[in-house]
This record gives structure tokens, C-alpha cells and sequence, in this order.
């Protein structure tokens, strides 16, 4: 933990934000020691602290995590940068929080491109330190520039993945409840007729299409007035679209098509070191899984949507047992933030949930400043390397690029990832120090943990969510919790120990004006500030 000096916080409080242009800074790849393993993180969509078998799920199984979890460490106390998807993201792959940036919120599938060219990234990092970079699924980052709506859908779609660094892309534009519904592979939509080009509109609906709102009959899905917009695979949507009807996706076979994607990436690139960055389509709406996961829990869609997402996980480490690649080969698997129950369709998932609890013993959920919100399930595997069991260590998705960068030995670029940790001993389980401080975001907040005390800001917003009814952990005063002895903030400290809750504050304002950045991190690039915007659904 570095304490900048004021002279320094003064340049980075002046600074304009200039994506770093790692491309220019190091132009020549270079091939890394053969010792550098292979690494992929699989990110599931959704899955709750609660929702795995290793984590104590009773109402389903996911033996493939489980055993991934058996023979590698798992971590109980690990964090997601925010409890919604975007930001989430964009702190995992840039190790800059998402709420120093501007549009940073929830993004609607004709979103620009919140990366910007040349900013660095993990998958720019590894890529220009010699290894083979592939996304496939859920991307969600926007894409193209100018504006919304402005991408060349029915040609090269650039910005994209390419120029955040990744070689390879098989991705969703979204998320499956959002337009476009369509694979894009190497920024082109896969499968798209020059006769029937694809249009979208969020805001206005096509003459003639139907409507969620206007054709119910259509549909296999009650959506909420949120997803009633345009009906694709018999369901509705966020967002118009017309055209495109060669290239749209059918839901129920999402998992397989993203999941065979990745295994020939990996079978493609197994001569050689690569970076896969994997993203489930489970567990988020619509929940369509594959005929034949349908029943296998008692939970409906949800539980079985849990099914399959273990089943990917299985798939990945069948082909890396196939190609003898395991023991070289790091995997990650997390979630991008906590669970929701039922959202956007009516899916039978509050009725048949049973005893199941989606967030284990955390309150919240997806959107929450409490714990289930951002408190994620994390495990770390490479046979051989890291030293198996759980941990209890206080860690965060943030703190990848860093310790990835450890990992390979290479420094990070100048100006990169300025809120990112090298955590490599704790996440290889040879340490259980608490990472210094966690800064959650959710949709109307932040909070600071530091030991075991948990601050979060006075926010004016709604005390719960609309459609699910989360609990979002907004409070116009402050809010202080002993997470070690009430995990499930029930009880606000903050009036009997005022002295504490300032201290967590001015540590929480050093935090969001540059006091603490990455040890290393010297470069005046990227702004450091405070810009938490109000997230809506639609945004
Ligand atoms: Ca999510």
C-alpha cells in the first residue's frame, strides 16, 4: 500500500483521463518462460455466495466446480468490484474501479465501448507478454464509439474486444435479455444474410414486429413491463430489433454453443500459452437451459440453470484432462456479482426455491450494498501450485491484473490498473492476509471493509428493488457492521462507535481521491476520482 505524496495526488487529481496506451509502450511481443501456465477465468453470471455445492448448496449439485474446489482453494470471502454486471466487469479486466468512470453502469446491448482503445487491460497485458488471448459468452462492455447505436452491426463492429486485447472473441453483446440476440465472433454477427440485415432500436419498436407488450400470445416467457419489448425465440426483450433472422441464437442452446467455442479455442491455441477469458450465459434471464438439464434440480429454471453452468465447467476440464494440459493450466472461476431470485420473467423461481438459499447466510443480492451483493464464490485451481483447502482471506476480483502480473513475473504498464493488488500468494493459498480494504459498489453506493468492519456511504435510494425486492442496503445515514460477528448486517453499529465510522469515511474519501493505488502505479494516466452515477436497469 503506497501513501502518494500531495504533490503527487495533486497531478492525479489535475489529471484528464487518457487511456493508457500500452500497445505503443510495448510493441514487441515476446514469448514468455515456458513455466508461465495457461490461464483461464471462467466467470459465471449471477451465481450467489450460496448457489454451489462447495459452498454448501444442498437443492443442487456442481460436481465439476466442486471437484475443481477439492483440488484448489476456495475462498469465502472474496468480492466482485460491483453488484451488477458492467462494472463488475470492467474492474475485473482493467483493475480500475468502475466508479472513477463515467457510463460505467448497467450496458444496454447497443452501448459504446467502455474500454477504450489502447487502455490496458489483463487480456493486453497477457497478450503483449507473448500469450494467446480469447473471450467467448457474455461480454457486456459495450461496443463500437459515438454513441449508442452507432455500431456497423452488419459489418465490422469495431471497437470491440480486438482492441481491448483479446485475439480471439465469440460474445454475446449483452446479456441474453437485451438486443441484440445474436453471437458475434471476431466482431462480426455469425450467421447474418446480406438480404436480411439486422437493425436495432432501444427506444422505439419497429411498425409490424411483435411486441412482449402487444403479442403475450407469443410468448413462453411473462416478462415483466422492463423485458416486454421485442420478441425473439419467443421471448421478449430490452430493446427493438428487426432483421438478422439467420443469425439469431436460441437460448436453450446458449451453453453449448459458448461452451464449444471455448474448448476449440483451447484446443487451438494448446501448443501454446493462453488466456481465456470465459463467460458463462448462466445463471442470468431469461433462464432457458438445454432440454436435457430441464428437472434436474427441484428448483425450476434457476437450479437447473446452475446445472449447466456446471456442466461448462466440466466441459472445460475435460479437454484440458484430453490435452494433458492440466497441470499447466490456472483456473479461476467467480461470479460477476450476487444472486437475484427472479427478475424480468416469471420463472417460478420464488415458488420453487424451496430451503436453497442463494446467498448462503449474506443479506442482499444482486444490486445490494450488503454482502450477497458483491461477496462472490472464488476459487482458485492448478494442481501442484497452489496449496488446497478453503481460505478465509479477504480478497477481490480487482487485484487480477496485478497478481497475474506476479504470476508471469512482468511488470504492468505504466499508468495500468492503479486500484489493482498483487495478491498472488494469498490467491495460490500460501497466505491468508486480508487484503487492506474492499470497496463495494452497488447500484446506489459504496462501501469500505477493513478488518472486519464494513462501512457504507449515506445513500438516499430506494431501501429495496423494484422487481425482486432486494434489499439494497441504502440508508440516508450511515451504516457500520462487525462482518465477523454478524454476518448478516443486522446490526448498524454506527451510533455506538462514531469514531470508527469516521475513520472508515476518511479512508473511503482517500480511497476515491488516489491516496491508495497500486504500489508501482506512478503514472499520471488515468483519472483518479470519484464519479459513482446512479445505475438504472436501462442504463
Ligand atoms: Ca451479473
Amino acid at each position: 500500500m503506497k501513501n502518494i505524496p500531495y504533490f503527487s495526488r495533486l497531478i492525479y487529481l489535475a489529471a484528464i483521463f487518457i487511456p493508457t496506451n500500452i500497445v505503443a509502450q510495448i510493441s514487441t511481443q515476446q514469448k514468455p518462460p515456458s513455466s508461465n501456465p495457461n490461464i483461464i477465468f471462467i466467470l459465471a453470471d449471477d451465481i450467489g455466495h450460496g448457489d454451489l455445492s462447495c459452498y454448501g448448496a444442498k437443492s443442487v449439485r456442481t460436481p465439476a466446480v466442486d471437484s475443481l474446489a477439492k483440488r484448489g482453494i476456495l475462498f469465502t470471502h472474496a468480492y466482485s468490484c460491483a453488484s451488477t454486471c458492467t462494472p463488475s466487469r470492467y474492474g475485473l479486466l482493467t483493475g480500475h474501479y468502475p466508479w472513477r468512470l463515467k457510463n460505467t453502469g448497467i450496458a444496454r446491448g447497443d452501448a459504446p465501448m467502455i474500454i477504450k482503445p489502447g487502455q490496458s487491460t489483463v487480456a493486453s497485458f497477457l497478450k503483449y507478454s507473448g500469450y494467446t488471448t480469447g473471450v467467448v459468452g457474455k461480454w457486456q462492455l459495450g461496443l463500437g464509439e459515438g454513441g449508442f447505436n452507432k455500431q456497423a452491426w452488419n459489418d465490422s463492429i469495431t471497437p470491440g474486444p480486438k482492441q481491448a486485447g483479446f485475439d480471439y472473441s465469440f460474445i454475446m453483446a449483452a446479456s441474453g435479455d437485451r438486443v441484440p440476440t445474436v453471437f458475434i465472433e471476431n466482431q462480426r454477427i455469425v450467421g447474418l444474410s446480406k438480404n436480411d440485415p439486422i437493425q436495432l432500436d432501444y427506444p422505439n419498436p419497429f411498425k409490424d414486429e411483435p411486441t412482449g407488450k402487444a403479442n403475450p400470445e407469443l410468448l413462453k416467457l411473462v416478462p415483466d413491463e422492463s423485458h416486454d419489448q421485442a420478441i425473439l425465440n419467443g421471448i421478449s426483450r430490452i430493446g427493438y430489433q428487426k432483421g438478422g433472422r439467420s443469425a439469431l441464437w436460441v437460448d436453450e442452446n446458449i451453453a453449448d454453443t459458448i461452451t464449444t467455442k471455448a474448448v476449440r479455442f483451447i484446443e487451438k491455441n494448446k501448443n501454446h500459452p493462453f488466456f481465456l477469458y470465459f463467460c458463462t450465459n448462466d445463471i442470468h434471464v431469461p433462464r432457458v437451459p438445454h432440454p436435457r438439464f430441464i428437472g434436474q434440480t427441484t428448483m425450476g429454471a434457476r437450479g437447473d440453470a446452475i446445472v449447466e453452468f456446471d456442466w461448462s465447467v466440466s466441459q472445460i476440464m475435460g479437454v484440458l484432462k484430453r490435452l494433458g494440459l492440466e497441470n499447466n493450466t490456472l483456473i479461476i472461476i467467480s461470479s460477476d456479482n450476487g444472486p437475484v431470485v427472479e427478475e424480468g420473467y416469471k420463472d417460478q423461481s420464488h415458488e420453487k426455491l424451496g430451503k436453497h438459499t442463494p446467498g448462503g447466510p449474506l443479506t442482499g443480492g444482486k444490486y445490494s450494498a450488503f454482502e450477497a451483493g458483491t461477496r462472490v464464490p472464488f476459487l482458485v485451481s492448478w494442481p501442484g501450485k497452489v496449496n488446497p483447502g478453503s481460505s478465509n482471506a479477504i480478497i477481490c476480483q480487482i487485484d487480477l491484473m496485478a497478481t497475474l502480473s506476479a504470476l508471469i513475473n512482468r511488470s504492468l504498464p505504466a499508468g495500468s490498473a492503479p486500484d489493482s493488488y498483487n495478491e498472488l500468494n494469498v490467491w495460490l493459498g500460501n497466505s491468508t492476509r486480508n487484503r487492506d480494504f474492499i470497496v463495494e459498489q452497488s447500484i446506489g453506493t459504496l462501501s469500505v471493509i477493513e478488518r472486519f468492519y464494513k462501512y457504507i456511504e449515506p445513500s438516499p435510494g430506494p431501501l429495496r428493488e423494484d422487481y425482486s425486492k432486494i434489499e439494497l442496503g441504502n440508508d440516508p445515514d450511515p451504516q457500520l457492521y462487525n462482518l465477523k460477528e454478524d454476518t448478516g448486517e443486522q446490526r448498524n453499529l454506527a451510533r455506538q462507535y462514531p469514531a470508527r465510522v469516521k475513520v472508515l469515511a476518511e479512508k473511503l474519501k482517500d480511497i476515491k481521491t488516489g491516496v491508495f493505488v497500486r504500489p508501482g502505479f506512478n503514472e499520471p494516466k488515468v483519472k483518479i476520482e470519484y464519479r459513482l452515477s446512479k445505475l438504472k436497469h436501462n442504463e
